[in-house]
């Protein structure tokens, strides 16, 4: 089972660790971000499954936070505001934000909204749960992939391209639809892609080298067959 990630984009470094820490604990892997900025830009980079953003940063308001990563993804995103904050508030949520939490709050709330956040994503366009290939398997509730039986360990982004590859099957997909897809707008070269596949080629394919599940059409894309 592949960890979920959260990225915690808040300045008050107590806070912050408090968050990472009842994350971990819980079976989160978290991502930490000091500001607006570095928040927007580990978004795009990590691809996270939820940001938890604090409305109240140092250096760009959280709002403008919120509208930078909706240019690129949909995220689940919860904003962090102060009692004091209601217009912020509703700012953020007519701007796309998914939910709020106000502080202060206890870890069992926290919980609760990054779970309600999680599953809105998740069963959000029906699609099934679970899709087998011959010996490859993926559990998209549980994302866990298995092949031969034996459980795949993915990094969460080789999971995401071998996700996006089962939903479209018997279809190539371009080197810039997959980027687009997985990473956002702002990242435009192959590199990372490239290494990724090599990666979960490694883990799902008998022999990399002549894969049997994953082909590539040479400078085009990929398709899983
Ligand atoms: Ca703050």
């Amino acid at each position: 089972m592949i960890k979920p990630s959260v990225l915690v984009i808040e300045d008050e470094k107590s806070i912050r660790n408090f968050i990472a820490a009842v994350l971990e604990h819980n079976g989160y892997g978290v991502l930490q971000a000091s500001g607006g900025e570095e928040g927007v830009s580990m978004a795009s980079s990590y691809m996270p499954d939820a940001v938890l953003l604090d409305l109240g940063l140092p250096d760009i308001d959280g709002t403008e936070v919120l509208k930078a990563i909706r240019k690129f993804s949909e995220m689940p995103i919860i904003v962090v505001s102060a009692r004091n904050e209601e217009a912020e508030k509703v700012n953020a949520l007519d701007s796309g934000a998914d939910d709020y939490i106000t502080k202060p709050f206890g870890t069992d709330e926290l919980l609760a909204r990054i779970r309600l956040a999680m599953r809105h994503i998740r069963t959000s366009g029906g699609q099934e749960k679970v899709f087998v290939l011959r010996d490859l398997t993926l559990d998209y509730e549980k994302r866990q992939v298995t092949v031969r039986g034996e459980e795949v360990h993915l990094t969460p982004i080789e999971y995401k391209i071998l996700a996006l590859l089962s939903r479209n099957h018997e279809k190539v997909l371009t080197h810039s639809y997959i980027i687009k897809e997985v990473w956002g707008p702002y990242v435009s070269d192959n590199q990372a892609l490239r290494v990724n596949m090599a990666n979960i080629r490694r883990k799902i394919e008998l022999n990399p080298a002549e894969p049997e599940y994953i082909m590539t059409e040479v400078g085009v894309g990929y398709k899983l067959v």
